[in-house]
């Protein structure tokens, strides 16, 4: 089965997990700050906090922005559930902006005028969270000037988007967020098999977020000085976790970052070889990325054009029998029962659109043109299509 995307692992990979395991400290010891450290010169921000995943590392980032019981949070309708669900565990509600028909990102003329409206209602809410889906960057300067207009805090879901740039800077500088967040899943652009960090600019909420991970300990500048009982002194500060990477997945990580730009010239070539061929074929488009934008192509995106949504099935069924683990990303959060109380129905029409005729096509580092030549030729057998050439 060739899968919709995996990972790229190289006896490197391998030799950096067997050093860790053979050394003092399978967690908490030197690899974990070490791969903080790369991915602060990689991505040129200040601060790094890995943690166990995205999805606790989107947690921890509501958490450190104060986000909390009678807050509201906004993020896309086409996402994974991490990226709503993190508001939800501090008892925020969650909003959604509707996608734009050819990026797939929130679409901005939709966070305006719905900010507009909030503002009315007194309903604003005190973080949006921006997906860059697909690895495709968002418009963040956009975001980040309503950010300013509507007084938001922004968490970048940038869990397809390690690699990606905008602006001729990589996502992960937080240039326009206040933090950014990774995921280092396997099919995910580089991979600690669970895995996740925050990066932000800002000391205040890095700290914050390093508390909160580790249960809400520290070991200096104790909140009573008197207190320090002796050597062993350490105190709970606020209601944490245990949402630490431990350092035999660190280790993999900083052997995969190295990688990365690598994996990303890939990841464009085959994107590239697709779209050549999506070009002449007109029923179906592809994933629009913007001049100013490298996209890291976690996924390669195809939309069905909606005269051929009814063909969707039958296309699916044919490439998963023909061998290829395609996969629809996403169902629109509304849709799933946890959430489809609270929203009406027909509110997104441009999420609707790509909810029926969308495709994730295999996409990864190590995939070969013989078999994207044989996607394209199992859609292009395909009867409903054929028949408006
Ligand atoms: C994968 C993913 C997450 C969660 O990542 P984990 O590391 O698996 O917790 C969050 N948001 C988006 C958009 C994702 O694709």
């Amino acid at each position: 089965m060739i899968p919709y995307s995996r990972q790229h692992i190289d006896q490197k990979d391998i030799d950096a997990v067997l050093e860790v395991l053979k050394s003092d400290y399978l967690t908490q010891g030197p690899k974990t700050p070490l791969f903080e450290e790369s991915l602060c010169r990689q991505f040129l921000c200040k601060h790094a906090v890995a943690v166990n995943n995205a999805t606790s590392a989107l947690h921890l980032a509501c958490l450190a922005l104060e986000v909390s019981k009678g807050d509201i949070v906004w993020t896309s309708t086409i996402t994974f559930v991490a990226s709503a669900n993190c508001a939800r565990y501090c008892g925020a509600e969650i909003d959604l902006v509707d996608i734009d028909n050819s990026s797939y990102n929130m679409s901005i003329s939709s966070l305006e005028e719905k900010l507009r409206i909030a503002k009315l209602k007194n309903k604003l809410p005190k973080v949006v969270i921006p997906v860059h889906l697909a690895g495709n960057p968002c418009n963040m300067e956009s975001i980040f000037k309503l950010s300013k207009e509507y007084g938001f805090k922004i968490i970048e879901d940038a869990s397809h988007a390690c690699g990606s740039e905008y602006n001729n800077k990589k996502i992960g500088s937080c240039e326009y967020s206040d933090i950014t967040v990774f995921s280092f899943h396997p099919v995910k652009m580089i991979t600690t098999a669970e895995g996740g960090v925050c990066l932000t600019n800002n000391a205040k909420i890095a700290n914050k977020i390093e508390n909160l991970r580790s249960h809400g300990i520290i070991r200096s500048n104790y909140t009573n000085p008197d207190e320090n009982h002796g050597p062993w002194y350490y105190e709970q500060t606020s209601l944490g976790f245990n949402y630490r990477l431990n350092d035999i997945l660190a280790s993999l990580g900083n052997s995969q970052l190295s990688k990365l730009d690598e994996f990303v010239k890939k990841r464009n070539q085959l994107a590239n070889y697709y779209n050549k061929k999506f070009e002449k074929i007109d029923f179906i488009t592809t994933q629009k990325i913007n001049s100013n934008s490298i996209s890291s192509y976690h996924l390669f995106i195809i939309k069905i054009h909606h005269s051929h949504h009814d063909s969707r099935l039958r296309l699916f069924e044919k490439l998963r029998s023909e061998g290829y683990f395609v996969n629809i990303h996403y169902i629109p959060i509304y849709l799933h029962p946890y959430y489809s109380k609270i929203f009406k129905k027909n509110q997104y029409p441009n999420s609707e659109d790509y909810y029926s005729g969308c495709i994730s096509l295999p996409l990864y580092p190590g995939l070969k043109t013989e078999n994207i030549d044989h996607v394209i030729e199992v859609i292009l057998e395909d009867k409903g299509f054929q028949a408006i050439f």
